[in-house]
């Protein structure tokens, strides 16, 4: 299930020590709840809690988070064994189809011959390991040759959460699918009506949209990604939440400054790419230490340039979600050489980090996506 080299695995142990195997252990499970997050600005949560029940669905509110809702994950289901016609799926179509998500065509790598029959049973299994995520029955075997639309219908899978893409509740902006650890983020930053805020690597943007709706729709957001397709995806999300006035632009953020100028903005979201050993479910994961550092360095190419965006006084988020110390704490004590100040974090459900004041979410202690969050302050007097 997982290739991770000594280098990572005894990174990984000086903050787990013999727990490393239930970390593991945990990254192959879903978290047991599902969250969405309300968008207050359309509709309060109980309205949509209220009108969700209504429907038959389980569905309750977070006990920190006000704009939080969660479903309870059914699972692990066992898969009916004697399905022996087989259809092979990509990484990440594994990963969702894990959960009970409907097969797509695109994320089909092999489909044997059998299943090339409309209404046949069918097991789904992840392509690189031969793990069976699901059964399901054929609904469209031509969708394979146009290489779009519904393939297969998922009957059991290992686990399910519901699917509330189909719902008018996704439709209408009411709902956006964000992990609980990510939603945390936006309360660190506490981003305020007329602040400029500045979002480094904002695709697909749930952070983005996140701050918008927690200031009220007041803080002046400016979002930026280097990824023309995300950048997109970020456009129409947006679109569907109903947000209006934040900057979308495409640019590779390592370069904001010479942009925007210095000292531009009250605070800075930095939530840089990272090797994501926190996202669970996991059908699978390869990483060196090497990939490590280097995705670490480029990181903290991101930390240099939000030190000059700042204001004097300013604030930096960082987070990622991932579970190494070269891309969190070395990154914040890099960070502290640069100038930047650690502040005291306490937020419930989660644990210090080895830099006294980060916050980490354990995915097997906390059971949720395993995240890191700091908060960093640029002084107020020039030095
Ligand atoms: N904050 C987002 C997730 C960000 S994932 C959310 O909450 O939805 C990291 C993002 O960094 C990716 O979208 C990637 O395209 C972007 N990225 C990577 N290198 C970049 C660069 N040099 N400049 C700007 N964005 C970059």
């Amino acid at each position: 299930m997982f290739e991770y080299d000594e280098g990572l695995l005894n990174e990984l142990r000086e903050i787990y020590n013999d727990s490393i195997s239930d970390v593991l252990e945990s990254l192959t499970r879903p978290p047991p709840r599902y969250y969405v997050r309300v968008n207050v600005l359309r509709v309060s949560p109980d309205v949509v809690l209220d009108m969700l029940r209504g429907e038959g669905y389980s569905v309750y509110r977070d006990e920190y988070l006000s704009e939080a809702l969660w479903f309870p994950v059914e699972g692990p289901n066992g898969l009916p064994e004697d399905v022996d016609c087989r259809v092979f799926v990509d990484k990440r179509t594994a990963e969702s189809i894990l959960l009970g998500a409907n097969l797509y065509a695109p994320g089909v790598v092999e489909a044997e011959p059998c299943a090339r029959q409309r209404g046949r049973e069918v097991q789904i299994v992840f392509s690189g390991t031969e793990l069976p995520v699901a059964v399901g029955v054929v609904e469209d075997p031509t969708s394979l040759e146009r290489g779009r639309g519904l393939y297969a219908r998922i009957v059991v899978s290992r686990f399910r959460a519901p699917s509330l893409r189909d719902t008018r509740y996704y439709r209408e902006g009411l709902i956006y699918e964000q992990s609980w650890s990510s939603m945390l983020v936006t309360h660190v930053l506490d981003p305020r009506p007329g602040e400029v805020v500045i979002d480094m690597c904002a695709a697909p943007g749930g952070k983005t949209s996140h701050i918008y709706e927690y200031s009220g729709g007041r803080a002046r957001i400016l979002a930026y990604d280097h990824s023309r397709t995300k950048i997109e995806k970020m456009r129409s999300e947006l679109n569907r939440l109903g947000h209006k006035d934040i900057v979308v632009e495409r640019l590779d953020s390592r370069n904001l400054d010479m942009v925007l100028g210095r000292n531009v903005a009250d605070k800075i979201l930095l939530d840089p790419p990272c090797s994501s050993l926190g996202v669970r479910p996991k059908v699978y994961d390869h990483k060196t230490y090497k990939m490590v550092q280097d995705v670490a360095r480029y990181q903290r190419q991101f930390i240099r340039t939000a030190w000059n965006l700042l204001k004097p006084c300013g604030v930096l988020v960082y987070s990622t979600c991932t579970l190494t110390i070269a891309e969190n704490e070395e990154n914040i004590r890099y960070a502290t050489k640069l100038g930047f100040i650690v502040g005291q974090l306490a937020m419930p459900r989660t644990s210090q980090g080895l830099v006294q004041g980060t916050l980490r979410v354990h995915p097997h202690i906390h059971e949720t996506t395993g995240y890191y969050i700091a908060l960093l302050y640029k002084p107020c007097s020039k030095s």
